[in-house]
Formats: structure tokens, C-alpha cells, sequence
């Protein structure tokens, strides 16, 4: 059924290992993230000292790193309420948990033996960390790109920029996309430490304050044939797989946002009075909360339908990017909506409400804007791709 082909399955946890996972990770979140909110909004920057070996006792760094290296091995179905939970608070430390957990399982899934055996460990204890490095100042993305990698004879000599790459005051390898020749992409790891890359800051974002997401400039930076993942050529498939999965846990994200904001919204109905009434018996107040509450069903829907073909082994080409697509609208809507429940004080840094409004923005940019989603969604249904039934045929195993 599905034109995208299949790929490998991660066996998950079980019940009572999830269970005992998920309460230490909310209460790390609940207890120990979110009340530094207000320090990092007003920083402008994480408190790595605190944050990261909170980050590592809960595990949050494993999640999706098979077991046999170290990692918990999450099921898609698994990791997604666990991404939305961090979603819920400052929005950088779930820009870095994102980055982090999403591009160890590209590396899981593309990396040869070799490159997991080396990585993978580290990742899962949070002291190796690969950043995705693909979005460039002075071209497009894919076939525009305008790093190369020239092939040496023994390896690579990578020239060029790229920018807004997040985690890149942290990552120990960025995985970077260059051009072997001038219509093939290849991906190749590159330490940070490597001779001729440099990592600038770039100025302070909008919203998901406080992580770095950095210029690197490649300045004749040589690397061995070994950094080379898979073949040469193959960076366009690699993108759009590691790509294909990321944009689900951006969905993800898109849905804990949501329902953060929905949760406050409820409430504020329910506890501010004017003329005698809390709003919440207002039928216009109403309509916004059920308008909220239908974006989260259905995205909540489309998630579990997606993630439930993942495990299953299908291939998601479509859904992932109408599941981005549709969870960025929802996230703008719902995020708008809280704003109008709450009045002006949602506008104030007095309630979380107009962070979760400026976190919420990233998501329009991250794992490609609404164009490239509109692109993949149309180019898979074009090309004969299906999407109705496709649990029913891969749960079937056809
Ligand atoms: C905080 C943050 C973190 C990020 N982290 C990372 C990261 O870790 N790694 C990484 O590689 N990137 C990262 N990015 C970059 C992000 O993925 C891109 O900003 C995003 O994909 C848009 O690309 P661009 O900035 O080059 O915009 P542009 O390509 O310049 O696009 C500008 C506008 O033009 C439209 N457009 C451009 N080309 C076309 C076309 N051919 N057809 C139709 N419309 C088009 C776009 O849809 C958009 O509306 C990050 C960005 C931010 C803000």
C-alpha cells in the first residue's frame, strides 16, 4: 500500500517500565524544569549546570536511543506524550530534549555500525549529542544547497556555512548536509572540535528562549571517508527520513502546547467573574474553549493514527507533514484563543500565555515551513501514495 517503503521497528518499553519512566520524567519536568521558567525567560539563556543533569537522571536524553546502547528504545507511540509533556513548559528545553532525542534516532536509523557504536552510547547518558545542521544563509535547502564536500581521496573537505542550528553551543557531531557534486547531497558527521569549524552564537530568538542555534562555518574542514553516512548520494533520502519522523514529534510538541494553554484557559473561565458570572457561562467564551478542545482531539487523533503506522513498520510520507501542517494551525489557533479566555493579563508575563503563544511560533519553521509541507503532502498524493487504510495494510504486514 504504501509507496515509502518500511523500515525498522523499536520494540518499546513495557507497561510497567513506561509507567515508572513517565513519572520520573514529570516529575522532573513539573518539579525541577518548569519552575526555572522565569530565570530563563529573563536570561535569555538555559542554566546547562542545572538543567542538563536533570535532564540526564530522568533519562530524558535515552528516550529514543535503542537499548542496546544504553537508551530506553521508545515505541513512536511511547515518545510522543513525553515530547508533549515538555512542550507544556519553557519552550527551550524542549527545542534541546527535541533536537537531541530526534536526530539520535536518525542516527540510530542511518548511521552504519560503526557511527552508532561510536555516538549512540554518549547520546543516551546526554555526554555526545549530534545537532542537525542543514538550513544555510546564502541558499535553500536540498538541491539548492550551497556547502560542498569534495571528495580528497581519503575523505572529505567541507566548505560553507550553515545557520540556526539548534544545540550547536552542545552538540559533540553535527550531522551536515553538503553536496558531493552538483546535483547529489550526501550527509556526513563532523565532530565539533574539527580543525577549520567555527560556531557563532546568532542574536536571541522570540520565543523557546535561552538554547543556541548557531552559524557554523566550514573553512576547507577535512574529515575522513568514515564520517561519510551511508553512501555517497544518499543525503536526500537521509533528510527525508530523518525528517519524515521529526515532523510527527513537532506535532507532538504542537499538541502539549495546546493543551497546556487549554488546561489554563479552562480554568481562567471557570475562576474570572465580571457582571456577576464567571466568563465560562459566557456562550461566546464557550465556543472559544470547544473550538480549542475540537484542535486537540483531532490532532490527538492524527498522531496516534500516525504513530500507530510507524510502529507498525509503514513508512508516513503524507502524514507526517499534514500531522506538522495541521498541528501548527491548531497550536496557533488554540494559542490565540487562550489569549482572548484570558483577557489582558494573558498578555502580561504574570501566566505562561503569551510564552506558550511565542514558544508555539517555532513550530511554523521547525522541520521545514508550511510551503515544503504543503510540497511533500501534495507531491506523495500525486504519486499515487495512500493514506487511507494504510493501518489496516501494515499492521497486516502487506
Ligand atoms: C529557533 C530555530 C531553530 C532552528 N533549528 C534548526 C536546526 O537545528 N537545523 C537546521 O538545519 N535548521 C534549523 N532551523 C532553520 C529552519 O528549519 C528554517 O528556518 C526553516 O526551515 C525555513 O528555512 P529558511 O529560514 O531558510 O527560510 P527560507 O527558505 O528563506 O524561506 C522564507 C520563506 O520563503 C518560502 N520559500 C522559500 N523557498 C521556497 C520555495 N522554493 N517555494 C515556495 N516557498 C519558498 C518559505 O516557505 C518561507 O515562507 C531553525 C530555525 C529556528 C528559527
Amino acid at each position: 500500500m504504501t509507496t515509502a517503503g518500511r523500515h525498522e521497528v523499536a520494540e518499546g518499553l513495557g507497561a510497567l517500565e513506561y509507567a515508572a519512566l513517565w513519572k520520573g520524567i514529570t516529575t522532573a519536568i513539573w518539579d525541577r524544569l518548569d519552575p526555572l521558567e522565569q530565570q530563563i525567560e529573563d536570561e535569555e539563556r538555559i542554566p546547562y549546570e542545572t538543567v542538563l543533569p536533570i535532564l540526564r537522571d530522568c533519562g530524558a536524553f535515552g528516550l529514543l536511543v535503542p537499548r542496546e546502547y544504553g537508551g530506553s528504545g521508545l515505541s513512536i507511540a511511547q515518545y510522543l506524550p513525553i515530547i508533549a509533556e515538555f512542550a507544556k513548559i519553557q519552550g527551550g528545553i524542549r527545542v534541546l530534549v527535541h533536537v537531541h532525542n530526534s536526530f539520535a534516532h536518525a542516527l540510530s536509523e542511518i548511521g552504519d555500525q560503526r557511527q552508532r557504536t561510536e555516538i549512540l552510547p554518549g547520546a543516551a547518558t546526554g555526554e555526545k549529542s549530534v545537532a542537525f545542521a542543514l538550513t544555510e544563509p546564502d541558499h535553500g535547502t536540498g538541491a539548492d544547497l550551497g556547502t560542498t564536500a569534495r571528495d580528497t581521496g581519503t575523505g572529505y573537505e567541507i566548505n560553507g556555512r550553515k545557520w540556526l542550528i539548534t544545540n550547536s553551543d552542545l552538540a559533540s557531531h553535527f550531522l551536515v548536509f553538503a553536496k558531493t557534486a552538483p546535483r547529489e547531497v550526501s550527509a556526513l558527521l563532523v565532530e565539533r572540535n574539527a580543525p577549520g569549524l567555527t560556531i557563532e552564537p546568532l542574536p536571541e530568538t522570540m520565543g523557546c528562549k535561552g538554547g543556541q542555534h548557531g552559524l557554523l562555518t566550514f573553512a576547507n574542514v577535512v574529515v575522513p571517508s568514515t564520517a561519510l553516512v551511508g553512501a555517497e548520494g544518499d543525503g536526500q533520502a537521509h533528510l527525508e527520513r530523518a525528517l519524515e519522523i521529526s515532523r510527527v514529534f513537532i506535532a507532538a510538541s504542537s499538541l502539549g502546547t495546546s493543551q497546556r494553554a487549554f488546561d489554563l484557559s479552562l480554568a481562567h473561565a471557570r475562576s474570572r467573574v465580571t457582571f456577576g458570572k464567571p466568563i465560562a457561562h459566557r456562550q461566546a467564551v464557550q465556543r472559544y474553549l470547544a473550538e480549542m478542545a475540537t484542535d486537540i482531539y483531532a490532532l490527538r487523533g492524527m498522531l496516534a493514527d500516525a504513530a500507530a503506522k510507524w510502529d507498525a513498520g509503514a513508512r508516513i510520507p503524507a502524514e507526517s507533514s499534514m500531522c506538522k501542517q495541521f498541528g501548527l494551525e491548531a497550536v496557533g489557533r488554540v494559542t490565540d484563543r487562550a489569549l482572548l479566555v484570558h483577557g489582558g493579563i494573558g498578555y502580561t508575563r504574570k501566566l505562561p500565555i503569551e510564552r506558550l503563544y511565542r514558544d508555539a511560533r517555532l513550530n511554523w519553521l521547525e522541520e521545514g515551513p508550511p510551503t515544503v509541507q504543503y510540497l511533500v503532502t501534495a507531491r506523495e498524493l500525486l504519486n499515487g501514495y495512500e493514506f487511507d487504510g494504510l493501518y489496516e495494510s501494515a499492521t497486516s504486514g502487506k
